[in-house]
């Protein structure tokens, strides 16, 4: 699956210079490209929360690429805003948003959550921060476990590292709302103006949901913005049978979603979503004349650029549109199911096996475990140096690859499950492998 070479092997392998006449073919230079690339088609790729990508997506992709048509404006693109539109309708509506709804696609969860927090900062923060700065310290409530990319949003901001308040996890790793609360009255003591609070939707190490109608009772008391980073969970919206782990997502105000996660697209492809749509048009309030014609931005809703930060885009939405078109949507929510349950698998082989413990119940397709034979270290750094030297077999060998992650002060070792095409069997051959390394 994966060949793994160090960098500064690579380095000296990959040709580095750029010769005046051309160097073979277009498949003899692809060839280094596939040879040292991890395959996230093949079965024993159980590592990061990047889809596994439908061929027929990819495609499409293709004729994007030469099309190029940059969407920032209507006219450079015209079909592709429209069945961007389309796509964006679906997925609000699967999150039962409501008839207001609205919102961009944009590259990435990342980019995702800075976008849905400028919006917050403008809704909330009191004045037009916008145009004048921020005049007093801001701060948004958000787990311990969230993504890193919402600390990094408020930095970028300007917030500084107490912009973003890292409420402490329960022991299945949710932020609570008595925990939210708690450190919602301690940054308020701190003279912090409170804005909102992200909820992880699921969260990255463990894939834990935060209890979001409680969050969204807190929010509408406290008069706050709620954010749910749903960038890999909001999918679960698909599953008639697991949608009530994301019950009270149609109460946030914004809810980033992205589709090369559980929606099986190729990356980047990520949906902001606002529940009053024309909070949609408030994260960047900025005038660009020379792009834009009328005053009233809703009057141009299809010039996508007025609500990201990017000015030309890829065609995001084509790929979303032609995939939900040529499959149809339950091959989506089949997806999310099989994942999900061969999680639930994982978890039951693992509690069947003495030496190995999980650190938490699956609540989506990520599950962190470790090995820990009696006859091997119990505890402290020898157990996690065992998980770190267990893994570097594993991968060395190149039959899976596989993450870790430090909860609690410990080494585990990580799987995300987004390949339908691995098998119990494969599970249990990794389990194997781990085993005998
Ligand atoms: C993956 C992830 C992100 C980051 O999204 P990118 O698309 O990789 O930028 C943010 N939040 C959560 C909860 C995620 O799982």
């Amino acid at each position: 699956m994966l060949e793994s070479v160090a960098p500064d092997e690579l380095l000296d392998r990959v040709p580095r210079e750029f010769g005046p006449a051309p160097n073979g073919s277009l498949l003899d230079c692809l060839e280094p490209v596939l040879r040292h690339s991890n395959h996230l088609h093949h079965p024993g790729y159980v590592g990061h929360q990047v889809s596994v990508p439908l061929p027929e997506a990819a495609l499409v992709e293709l004729v994007s690429a030469l099309l190029n048509n940059g969407m920032a404006v209507y006219e450079m693109g015209q079909v592709q805003s429209i069945m961007e539109r389309h796509v964006l309708t679906f997925l609000a509506e699967r999150i039962d948003f409501g008839e207001e709804a609205d919102g961009v696609l944009t590259h990435g969860g990342s980019l995702g959550n800075l976008t849905a927090l400028l919006a917050a900062r403008q809704a909330k923060a009191g004045h037009d921060v916008w145009s004048e700065g921020a005049s007093e310290q801001l701060g948004v409530l958000v787990s311990a476990q969230a993504h890193y990319c919402v600390a990094r949003a408020v930095q970028c901001m300007g917030w500084g590292t107490q912009g973003a308040i890292a409420v402490d996890v329960d022991d299945a790793f949710h932020m609570t709302r008595e925990a939210a609360e708690a450190a919602l009255v301690a940054a308020r003591a701190r003279g912090i103006r409170v804005i909102a609070i992200v909820a992880s939707c699921c969260s990255t190490a463990t894939g834990s949901f935060d209890p979001l109608a409680e969050l969204a009772d807190l929010a509408k008391e406290q008069d706050l913005w709620l954010h749910v980073d749903g960038a890999h969970g909001a999918s679960l919206a698909l599953s008639p049978r697991y949608v009530g782990r994301i019950a009270g997502i149609h109460r946030a105000d914004s809810v980033v979603w992205d589709l090369h996660k559980l929606m099986a697209l190729p990356a980047l492809n990520t949906a902001v979503l606002f529940r009053q749509g024309q909070r949609s048009y408030e994260a960047f309030a900025q005038e660009a004349s020379y792009l834009f014609g009328s005053a009233d931005p809703r009057d141009d809703w299809f010039d996508i650029g007025r609500r990201t930060l990017e000015c030309t885009k890829r065609a995001m939405g084509t790929a979303a549109y032609l995939a939900l078109q040529i499959h149809g949507t339950d091959l989506f929510r089949d997806n999310v199911e099989r994942l999900l349950e061969l999680t639930a698998e994982f978890a039951a082989m693992i509690d069947a096996t003495p030496d190995f413990e999980r650190a938490h119940d699956p609540e989506a397709n990520i599950l962190c475990f470790r090995h820990c034979p009696h006859d091997g270290p119990q505890a402290g750094p020898d157990l996690d140096a065992h998980q770190d030297n267990l893994r570097a077999q594993v991968l060395a060998a190149g039959r899976f690859y596989l993450v870790k992650t430090r909860l609690s002060g410990s080494t585990w070792l990580r799987v995300t499950l987004m390949n339908t095409a691995t098998r119990s069997t494969d599970l249990q051959a990794l389990l194997f492998a781990l085993r005998t390394s």
